[in-house]
């Protein structure tokens, strides 16, 4: 049996690293580009008698840029500061679009990327697994800028994870982190089998279920019936927990009330996130 005591609070007081990254901290501006476009076609094609002027005024034209068939207000929407209960509200309304099969599948037009190039304000970290099935961008319908993602197998979160999550919080003004877990998790399950069956793991993959045997050994002292479920649960609310005392940065700014850290669950079936807060 792992003892108990293994990784248990690894989060617990480590310091940030310096952190010296090249994205700018302003904030992006929306996108003008496509409209300019479609309304400079729109009036030459009223104003051009001659087909060949119209041709002529055409080529000066920049092309048009690709529209999403419906962009919802949070997806394109001009950089500002959100509360963390804004936060919160806009990841459950993104995620209760897609699943229930309506999210906005269209990229960001050209104009848009160039814009966020100037600078990101994510409103929410993510911490997610890296389980291909769980992109959050897309299953809170979201886009380019909107979401600063952290991804490892278990959704744990290791010194480089930690300040990956402290530099989005202090530099970008990120309000809200999210711990993310998913039903049928394979690296939750990886951990159950090394806690209950002593299965072993060589190297790497060892040392990434590590961190998640305090909970699944947790959850088994309340004898669920489906321990791996169980064990995914109480992994994302152990790791939020940890996390609101694992920086001094993050600890102030939950204290002041600009900063909310919730743990949450994906089902792979239905597409719907539960929130824990
Ligand atoms: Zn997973």
């Amino acid at each position: 049996m792992v003892s108990r005591r293994i990784l248990l609070g690894a989060l617990a007081g480590m310091a940030a690293p310096a952190l010296a990254f090249a994205e700018g901290d302003g904030p992006a501006k929306p996108s003008v580009l496509t409209k300019k476009g479609r309304r400079t076609r729109s009036a030459l094609s009223h104003q051009a008698s001659d087909k060949a002027a119209l041709d002529r005024a055409m080529a000066s034209v920049k092309p048009m840029e690709a529209e999403p068939a419906h962009a919802p207000a949070a997806a394109h929407a001009p950089a500002q500061e959100v509360s963390p209960e804004e936060a919160l509200g806009r990841l459950k309304h993104g995620n209760a679009i897609f699943a229930r099969g309506g999210a906005n599948l269209m990229l960001p037009t050209l104009a848009r990327v160039a814009e966020l190039s100037k600078g990101q304000k994510p409103f929410a970290v993510v911490i997610g697994c890296a389980d291909s099935r769980t992109a959050p961008e897309l299953i809170f319908d979201c886009n380019l800028g909107e979401l600063f993602v952290v991804r490892v197998a278990g959704s744990t979160v290791g010194r480089e994870g930690l300040g990956s999550i402290v530099y989005a919080v202090e530099h970008l003004g990120a309000p809200l982190i999210v711990v993310l877990g998913h039903t049928k998790c394979g690296a939750v399950g990886a951990a159950v089998d090394v806690a209950k069956k002593h299965s072993e793991l060589h190297g790497a993959l060892h040392e990434m279920v590590l961190p998640i045997i305090p909970a699944v050994l947790e959850a088994d002292e309340t004898h669920p019936a489906d321990l791996q479920d169980a064990a995914i649960r109480r992994n994302v609310r152990d790791i939020a927990g940890r996390l609101k005392t694992a920086d001094g940065v993050l600890a102030e700014r939950i204290e002041e009330g600009r900063l909310k850290v919730v743990s949450a669950c994906y089902d792979l079936a239905t597409g719907v996130v539960s929130f824990d807060a």
